[in-house]
């Protein structure tokens, strides 16, 4: 993610990563009370290079600051230069940009008042392969609303991604599926799920999700080219009933399911409105046209 020669942004200065420091008595890094995003910055057709959906992205890093009572005194337009810069400082085009909102020492309960914000940026390819994805529904739930802030992109809300993850990981599978507390298909670790059945796309409503930002983008394609979306609850039976299914998120992009529980979908991936939708996405982020007709299907 970095080396010696590596710059971040933080609290206003860029400095070298190796030179930069944290404190070790940090409330942050105690109780996982920080928060963050992940954004990516893409080398559009002009040449030029753009950071996709930055204002979204800074606008829910601030949100989910507010609903975990970390103090924002941010500039969102300021942190949207100094990613450019940290771009640019690390002759980086195509890159994947974390910034991590944190606090100062406390080792009470407490919310924090005060704030630090970090910004690096590193070289990531796709973060779940290329490949279809083997997928296993998860024996973690997502947590529970009721219990946390659910919305809100925080750090402690990572360590059931990473119990998800591993658990699928150990069981010889690319990636989980998390079940709500309700028993509903929620999302993966790290990315929002997207079924096809019958010519038409499904999705779980906000509520129990991370509201990602690539949904979103999912969401308004399927608009623009003509595609039935319809935003529902459904259970793992319905899923498994689909003619495809895709996970889809800033780091994996969009990236279709193999087979759910090592049973395969109704319909080959290349031939399914999914495929269509990630060479959609990927035309977006690079600015480039695209037209449904166009797509490579087979
Ligand atoms: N759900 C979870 C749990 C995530 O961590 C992510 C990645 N941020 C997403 C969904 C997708 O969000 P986005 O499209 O904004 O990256």
């Amino acid at each position: 993610y970095y080396n010696e020669n590596t710059i971040l942004y933080i609290d206003g200065e860029f400095k070298k990563a190796t030179a930069a420091t944290t404190d070790l008595y940090g409330q942050s890094l105690h109780y996982g009370y920080a928060v963050f995003e992940g954004i990516r910055a893409y080398k559009t057709a002009s040449g030029e290079v753009k950071i996709f959906k930055a204002k979204e992205h800074f606008d829910r890093f601030k949100r989910s600051c507010e609903l975990i009572h970390i103090p924002y005194h941010f500039d969102n337009e300021a942190l949207i230069a100094a990613c450019y810069k940290v771009l640019e400082l690390n002759n980086l085009q195509e890159a994947y940009i974390r910034p991590l909102a944190f606090c100062p020492p406390n080792m009470t309960l407490k919310a924090a008042s005060e704030t630090h914000v970090l910004i690096c940026a590193w070289d990531w390819g796709a973060y779940l392969g290329e490949k279809l994805l083997n997928v296993m529904t998860s024996s973690y739930e997502r947590p529970n609303p009721k219990a946390f802030k659910i919305e809100s992109k925080s750090a402690g809300l990572y360590v059931n991604s990473i119990l998800a993850s591993q658990e699928a990981k150990d069981k010889g599978f690319d990636e989980a599926l998390l079940l709500d507390m309700n028993g509903f298909v929620a999302e993966g670790p790290g990315a929002n799920i997207f079924f096809e059945k019958d010519g038409k796309i499904f999705t779980p409503p906000p509520g129990n999700i991370l509201p990602g930002i690539t949904r979103a983008t999912v969401i308004e394609l399927c608009k623009e080219l003509g595609i039935p979306l319809e935003e529902k609850l459904f259970t793992i039976e319905e899923l498994k009933k689909a003619d495809a299914a895709f996970f889809c998120g800033t780091a994996a992009e969009v990236i279709g399911f193999g087979a759910l529980d090592g049973q395969a979908f109704g319909k080959p991936w290349a031939e399914s409105l999914g495929k269509v939708l990630q060479q959609a996405y990927k035309a977006k982020v690079l600015e480039k046209e695209f037209k449904r007709e166009e797509a490579k299907v087979a």
